[in-house]
């Protein structure tokens, strides 16, 4: 195997070495837990790497030799630093270091698993597209947007039990439903997908303290995308007083491959402008938004486009907001940005918005489609590009299930 050959075409893929996502899979020769660094279509074991003691005078203590990410989260951001420039260094070399040569395997030797132990989940608002455009279908222009929409980032408890990794079924569920004014228990017939990005967190802060916005991007590990699956029906009649609860509980499907916020620091863009009520502590000092680009798919046909730069609130104030009361967040949280959309045609982040809460159906090729139905295959994907680098993310893919009873 050419590793440097590999290196050197790598980038084209997004998978270059100004990315180098972390993953976890199961190596099929020997059925052990690894966790990896994507390049290209393969990966380094960072699990063998310590083994053979590449990371003796770096690290205190063994960080790869299990199955999550969660104790590397755990370090803090100078070991996050330090592993990564040792890595991009040496894979520059001209001469690259044996070592890392014998870490160095196709992805397909291994079973890529969930690469975090997800401990809870929170799932914000930010897209202001996507609030307005929901608001009116819920509530009419009048009430689309609560007053408190541009003061704080809004955001509803999930569930991290029901994360799960791309590639996994989506069953469809069960709950109860309004029909003709009445309560009834069945299977969702509303049914639909929400591009996210979703970040994992690092070390805690301890409670009652808080994690300050200038700080807020060191506390911060890396992205992936997130298809919040939902049940609009069932969301619908559950959502008042207090939120989305089962509507949405049943699956939210993350990458298999975390991108590092360093990768995207070259992909910074400019702020939104913000309300002038805008509280200090959600005050932002620098640059916090990233210039990235998503896509979904359904079936394999591409029905919709939308940018990060949508998000009215950055990663930095979602962190910076859930901590001012004193709450912990703990290495491997998840925080994702609620539904991605634009106010054009085609940037919708979910089929709610399209259909106009079912009214009226998307077509594409020689589909139809109101809600998802059995079958169908959802796929996410989100790139960024400029002039000097180019980055893909890890895809999220789910296909729904038939009805199980
Ligand atoms: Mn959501």
């Amino acid at each position: 195997m050419d590793v440097k050959a590999i290196i050197a075409q790598a980038e084209d893929s997004g998978f270059g070495i100004n990315h180098l996502p972390y993953g976890s899979g199961n190596k099929l020769s020997e059925n052990s837990n690894h966790i990896l660094v994507r390049i290209s279509d393969y990966c380094l074991s960072l699990t063998e790497l310590e083994i053979r003691g590449y990371f003796q005078n770096l690290l205190t203590e063994p960080l790869f030799s299990t199955e999550y990410l969660n104790t590397f989260m755990e370090a803090g951001i100078s070991v996050w630093d330090s592993v990564r420039d040792r890595l991009s260094s040496d894979l520059q070399k001209k001469e690259i270091p044996q070592v890392l040569r014998d870490s160095f395997y196709p992805l397909s030797s291994f079973r890529l698993q969930l690469p975090v132990k997800v401990g809870d989940y929170t799932d914000f608002y930010a897209s202001k597209a996507h609030a307005t455009k929901v608001g009116r279908l819920f509530r009419g222009e009048e009430n689309a947007l609560h007053p408190n929409w541009d003061k704080m980032p809004i955001a509803y408890h999930g569930r991290s039990s029901s994360i799960i990794e791309s590639g996994d079924p989506i069953y469809r569920p069960k709950g109860q439903i309004l029909i003709d004014g009445n309560p009834v228990l069945d299977f969702t017939q509303q049914l639909d997908f929400e591009l996210e990005i979703g970040f994992f967190t690092g070390k805690a802060n301890s409670r009652g303290s808080i994690i300050n916005i200038s700080d807020a991007e060191n506390h911060i590990f890396g992205f992936s995308l997130v298809n919040d699956w939902s049940a609009r029906d069932i969301q619908r009649w559950e959502y008042v007083p207090l939120g989305p609860f089962l509507g949405k509980s049943f699956a939210t499907t993350i990458s298999h491959w975390i991108t590092p916020i360093q990768a995207l620091y070259p992909f910074r863009c400019k702020n939104p402008n913000q309300h002038t009520h805008t509280l200090d502590y959600l005050k932002l000092q620098n640059e916090s938004h990233f210039d990235i680009t998503f896509e979904v798919l359904v079936n394999g046909y591409t029905i919709s486009h939308s940018k990060f730069e949508e998000l009215y609130w950055s990663p930095s104030q979602m962190l910076a907001h859930h901590t001012i009361n004193g709450c912990p967040i703990n290495a491997g949280d998840l925080l994702a940005s609620g539904t991605i959309s634009g106010w054009r045609e085609n940037e919708y982040g979910c089929l709610l918005e399209k259909n106009e809460a079912g009214k009226t159906p998307l077509t594409f090729e020689n589909m139809e489609r109101i809600w998802l139905e059995d079958g169908d295959e959802v796929s996410l994907k989100a790139y960024c590009k400029n002039k000097d680098a180019y980055l893909v993310f890890g895809e999220v893919t789910g296909q729904i299930q038939k009805y199980i009873s």
